[in-house]
């Protein structure tokens, strides 16, 4: 048995954090775990102001849409209306269940979880501030062979005239009362997806961004495309457009856009990326080197320069998402304490990471767009499918769902599938076990389809597009 407190001290309780605690416990270590909001705050972003919050929001929304189309197959009555206290109370409800599962969790793997912000003192050593028994600050002091930090990030905000007026998406879920007129500004993943589900749950909503398109990085044609669908829904989405200030008046706040003109809005909404959680953490103290956001620099191992500190998820500032952040503490607690039984250790491999883009329709997307893969591979095959869904023949809707393979020429590997539709991350994670196997076009091609379905045109694109 080492001298220290635990083996493993890990800082936040969020979606790498609590699956580094769970694991590296489960293999016999001894672990605690800090989480500066205590139990309500177990399960970090991604539970509380992320993805289940977000998600529960745009079902909340897509109902509108359905109430609308249900009438072309027969269905009468008048279109209900949105309670938006009914929504808020049952979504803080799952969400504190969702709490509690985590405590059970972390508490029957063995965890020592510590309500409270910890700080890092030395290469082995982290204080966390705590409440005395009579509720006055007090401190505790660990020490631990090793330390993960998992602290994620936080909401940025530009500087300007007027932010004191603007929320992020840390607030949007509990806004009192309902915005009738949201702004959002800022073009990825967060200003989409709650441009989209304020649009579908009946606020009228303008978004800015501040480029030629929105969410850079993805497929142009699908950037394009889910821009005229979400346009197509009511977002009045404006493009090389920026605030120059803010100002509360009687009638609501109003920006002061960079081209002139203004608009009048009950809520904006900042959704301009996020910055690394490493205020207070004492690592300039400690020596661990950080980048110029002040990410957690890591190596393959996810090491940082001091040997017995490492580092996963969002605070390290590379791909911020769930699913990365899990894989990224399960491949650290195979290092430190050996693998599952009979299993190989983990290993995380960033190409052909799928993802959606919760925007009404989703976008969901495997492996290179277009312009990546003709640098990466040179010769590509570009397959494409535009179509109306057969819902949408009675349903009265005018949404239309875009399909794209794109495929390296010489090895005929799909290296890159995309689509913009209905149930599109559904669609995409099972294409995404396939292209991690390496499908190629012919595979995809002596695959059966399943019919009546949108998906069954990925396995029927025959025809190349001809650019
Ligand atoms: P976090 O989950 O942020 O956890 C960090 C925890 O550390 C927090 O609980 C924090 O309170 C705690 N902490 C910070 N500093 C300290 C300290 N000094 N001491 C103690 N505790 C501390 N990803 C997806 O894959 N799919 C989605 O649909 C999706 N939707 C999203 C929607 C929104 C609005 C946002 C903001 C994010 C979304 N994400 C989504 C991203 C996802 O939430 C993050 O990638 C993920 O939560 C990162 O996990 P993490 O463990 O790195 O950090
Ligand atoms: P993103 O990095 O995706 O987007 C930030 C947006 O803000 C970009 O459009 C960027 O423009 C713009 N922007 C940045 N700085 C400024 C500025 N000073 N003024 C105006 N606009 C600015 O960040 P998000 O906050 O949307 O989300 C953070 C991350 O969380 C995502 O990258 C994603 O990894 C994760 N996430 C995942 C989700 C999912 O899986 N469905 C959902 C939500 C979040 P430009 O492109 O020109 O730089």
């Amino acid at each position: 048995m080492s001298s220290f407190d635990f083996d493993l001290f890990v800082i936040g309780g969020g979606s790498g954090g609590v699956r580094a605690a769970r694991m590296a416990a489960g293999r016999g270590a001894r672990v605690a775990m800090a989480e500066t909001l205590g139990t309500e705050g177990l399960g970090g972003t991604c539970v509380n102001v992320g993805c289940i919050p977000k998600k529960l929001y745009s079902y909340a929304a897509h109902y509108a849409d359905a109430f609308e189309e249900s009438h072309g197959f027969g269905w009468e009555g008048e279109k209900p209306v949105l309670n938006w206290s009914t929504l808020k109370t049952n979504r803080a409800k799952e969400i504190s269940r969702l709490n509690g599962v985590y405590a059970n969790l972390l508490r029957g793997s063995g965890v020592t979880v510590i309500n409270g912000f910890a700080r890092i003192d030395g290469p082995h050593a982290v204080t966390v501030a705590t409440l005395n028994a009579d509720g006055s600050p007090g401190h505790q002091s660990f020490t631990a062979a090793h330390i993960l930090i998992a602290t994620g990030g936080t909401p940025f905000v530009p500087h300007f005239t007027g932010r004191e007026h603007v929320i992020t998406s840390n607030e949007v879920f509990d806004l009192e009362p309902f915005p009738q007129r949201l702004l959002v500004v800022g073009g990825g993943y967060i200003a989409c997806e709650f441009a989209s589900i304020f649009n579908g749950l009946g606020s009228k909503v303008t978004q800015l961004y501040r480029g030629e398109q929105v969410l850079r990085g993805f497929d142009d044609e699908i950037r394009h495309f889910v821009a005229g669908e979400m346009q197509k829904s009511g977002v009045d989405l404006r493009l090389n457009a920026g605030v120059v200030d803010i100002r509360k008046t009687t009638e609501g706040l109003r920006a002061e856009l960079e081209d002139g003109n203004t608009v009048m809005a009950d809520a904006v909404l900042y959704a301009t990326g996020r910055k690394p959680n490493v205020q207070g953490l004492g690592l300039e103290a400690v020596g661990v080197a950080q980048g110029a956001q002040g990410e957690v620099i890591v190596d393959a191992h996810y090491r940082t320069n001091v040997p017995s500190i490492r580092a996963v998820g969002d605070v390290t500032n590379r791909v911020q998402l769930t699913p990365v952040a899990l894989g990224e503490a399960m491949v650290v607690v195979d290092q430190l304490f050996g693998p599952a039984p009979g299993k190989p250790p983990r290993s995380m491999g960033y190409e052909f990471i799928p993802t959606a883009v919760f925007t009404h329709p989703n976008i969901g997307t495997v492996g290179y767009s277009e312009a990546q893969a003709r640098e990466q591979f040179g010769a590509i095959t570009v397959f494409r499918s535009e179509f109306k869904a057969l819902r949408h023949t009675l349903s009265g809707s005018s949404e239309r769902t875009l399909m794209k393979l794109i495929v390296d020429t010489a090895s005929d590997r799909v290296v890159g599938l995309h689509m913009v539709g209905a149930e599109a991350g559904e669609i995409v994670q099972g294409f995404a076990v396939a292209m991690k196997a390496g499908a190629t076009k012919t595979v995809f091609d002596s695959t059966i389809g399943i019919h009546p379905t949108a998906a069954e045109e990925f396995v029927t694109m025959r025809e190349p597009v001809n650019r």
